[in-house]
């Protein structure tokens, strides 16, 4: 086993939508058995890269594999599922989140070295599966050192950095289906693009097979080092954040085009423009999820004025909207 996700935050939230005089009966109610750990009305921010959002209607974490099938074939088609990593790349709002939120950990965290691979559970660290190879001496992974994500996340969001990412190493991966089957898909069949994976509509991505090179352990040491060093210099890393919020349009940055729009420093509520990497948004503390989304679009609406290109979201906004949305005040406005 591996270092997975971890942290077990459990604070009640306020039931979601069934306050009244008449109880309606909560989902948690009519769920399939499993062997998983299930909760009600559980806050999510603590889960999250940005420490914002409101409660799972049901938070479960399944125990296997073989669980989370069982758990999805009879878990009635119409209740919504929804998926969550490491949350590093994702904004849960203030409403939170109807229906099931998965989260996978230490029964999806076993990683197999391999001559010329690993293989990984989607609950272990981007981080740690780099450590692992570079451990055994295998390279073409270092590019996983610098992503604070899950592997599961890396799949789904073809995640990359420093010229390599998900489609220029991955081999297969095994999903479950949102009806509870077990498949394991070649790359091909992933169509992996620019931070985008075609998964089957509410497939769980469950374990994947990337190839890697027997090399030499200095240099793969050496390697990852640079990219340690090199975000330390660039990005925000220790701050409460969801990575890059825009995808780079075409032939162009989106941190270029924030920044020639005045966005860079500006600020809503508790959410901030970064200044040291301007595509970032930060939770400086306080911000709501409605903070750092309307500063996204405040940033969106700045660009277009500015140039003419609509930046497109890459963090993934789930939930309900909710909570009031303060005022735009910023060092450049
Ligand atoms: C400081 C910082 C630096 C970052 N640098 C980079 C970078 O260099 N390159 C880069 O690509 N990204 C970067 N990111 C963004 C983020 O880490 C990646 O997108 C990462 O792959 C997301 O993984 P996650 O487990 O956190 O996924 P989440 O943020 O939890 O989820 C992202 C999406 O993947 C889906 N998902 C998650 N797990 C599964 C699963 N098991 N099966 C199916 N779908 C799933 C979710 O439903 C959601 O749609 C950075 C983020 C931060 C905070």
């Amino acid at each position: 086993m591996i270092p997975t996700l971890s942290g077990e935050p459990s604070e009640m939230a306020e039931p979601l939508a069934r306050l009244g005089p008449t109880r309606i009966p909560h989902l948690i109610d009519r769920l399939p058995p499993t062997c998983g750990r299930v909760q009600a009305d559980t806050l999510l921010a603590p889960f999250t890269w940005f420490r914002v959002g409101g409660a799972a209607e049901v938070l479960m974490r399944p125990s296997s594999v073989t669980d989370l099938a069982d758990f999805l074939t009879a878990l009635p088609p119409d209740v919504p599922v929804q998926v969550l990593g490491a949350a590093s790349n994702m904004i849960v709002r203030d409403g939170g989140i109807h229906g099931v939120v998965l989260r996978l950990g230490r029964g999806f965290g076993e990683v197999r070295i391999e001559r010329d691979g690993v293989v990984a559970g989607a609950a272990c660290l981007d981080a740690a599966v780099a450590e692992h190879a570079a451990a055994a001496g295998l390279a073409g992974l270092e590019f996983l050192s610098g992503i604070p994500g899950t592997i599961g996340g890396a799949v789904a969001m073809n995640a990359g950095a420093y010229g390599s990412d998900v489609a220029s190493c991955l081999d297969w991966a095994e999903l479950v289906t949102r009806s509870g089957e077990q498949v394991r898909l070649p790359a091909a069949e992933l169509a992996l693009a620019y931070r985008h994976a075609s998964l089957p509509p509410g497939a769980i991505v469950v374990r994947a097979r990337f190839r890697a090179q027997p090399g030499d352990r200095a240099t793969i040491a050496a390697r990852m080092a640079e990219i340690r060093r090199n975000r330390e210099a660039t990005q925000p890393v220790r701050a409460r954040t969801g990575g890059s919020t825009f995808r780079n349009p075409p032939g162009m940055r989106a941190w270029e085009l924030i920044d020639a729009a005045g966005g860079r420093g500006l600020i809503r509520g508790g959410a901030a423009c970064s200044d040291k990497h301007c595509n970032f948004l930060l939770n400086t503390g306080g911000a709501t999820a409605a903070d750092l989304e309307g500063l996204g679009e405040e940033l969106r609406r700045r660009v277009h004025a500015a140039s003419g290109v609509m930046l497109e979201w890459e963090i993934k906004r789930v939930g309900i909207p909710g909570g009031a949305a303060q005022l735009v005040a910023g060092n450049a406005a």
